[in-house]
């Protein structure tokens, strides 16, 4: 069964927009991924299709409502469906390879894109929505995250990646961030490429790459040495 996306936005069009092209664009002309667009516009009861109110004790902005997001969710993953609802939200969890991973793994996702000032809490609750948040940083809507989580996800499907083994020896996939990569020329500039990686020596090669991976994590990321102790 292949991985199944629904994507809940008020711009549909957005999607696929970079997920069609490349490896994922690939993927999901194959079929190894599917990608359906909720409008939740569409369950709007109004005239004019209001899908936004006041914020309730006052304030700047629109919050999305939580009746018609509700029966958005509800048309795109019935009770028994099996797939996590994400909502996208810079108050959520920050994304992590290893939540990815595990994401990826499963049946799907179905994935809610705030705009405004967000949703409505009680949706929230009600359909017990996972927020998940990219970064420490305001977005004007949750479809470029949901592009990123889809992005991250479809990479690791099994058949995606060209070369399998490039998906795990990256940053974050063992703790560390990855090492410095060279290619062709040997000089650029004046600057060589490290001796080490033209040995030809596949050990000194390999303890190399794990030097460089320690150091750079121990210099710029060291809350990640803290979080997950480095394993040989
Ligand atoms: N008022 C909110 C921000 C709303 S931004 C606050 O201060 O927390 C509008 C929408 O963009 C959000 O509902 C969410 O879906 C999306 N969004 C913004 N920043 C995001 C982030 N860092 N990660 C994931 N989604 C984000």
């Amino acid at each position: 069964m292949s991985f199944r996306a629904s994507v809940l936005t008020l711009y549909p069009e957005m999607f696929p927009g970079a997920l069609g092209l490349s490896l994922a664009g690939r993927a999901l002309a194959e079929g190894t991924w599917s990608l359906e667009t909720v409008q939740i516009r569409d369950f709007a009861t109004d005239r004019h299709r209001t899908v936004d109110d006041t914020p309730a004790g006052g304030g700047a902005g629109m919050v999305m409502r939580a009746d018609i997001v509700a029966k958005a969710i509800d048309h795109a993953a019935p009770a028994d469906d099996a797939r996590p609802k994400l909502l996208m939200s810079p108050r959520g969890r920050p994304l992590t390879q290893a939540r990815v991973r595990a994401l990826a793994a499963g049946p799907g996702v179905v994935i809610v894109c705030g705009r405004f000032e967000g949703i409505d809490q009680r949706v929230i609750e009600a359909r017990q929505l996972e927020e998940v948040s990219i970064g420490d940083y305001i977005l004007s809507g949750g479809e470029p995250a949901a592009l990123v989580l889809l992005d991250a996800a479809v990479r690791l499907l099994p058949g995606v990646m060209g070369n399998e083994a490039s998906g795990t020896e990256e940053s974050f996939e063992n703790g560390l961030l990855e090492h410095p990569h060279y290619t062709r020329p040997q000089e650029f500039e004046g600057r060589t490429i490290p001796d080490v990686l033209t040995s030809g020596n596949h050990a000194r090669i390999a303890a190399w790459r794990r030097a460089e991976a320690e150091r750079l994590t121990a210099e710029r990321r060291p809350d990640l040495l803290q979080s997950q102790p480095v394993t040989k």
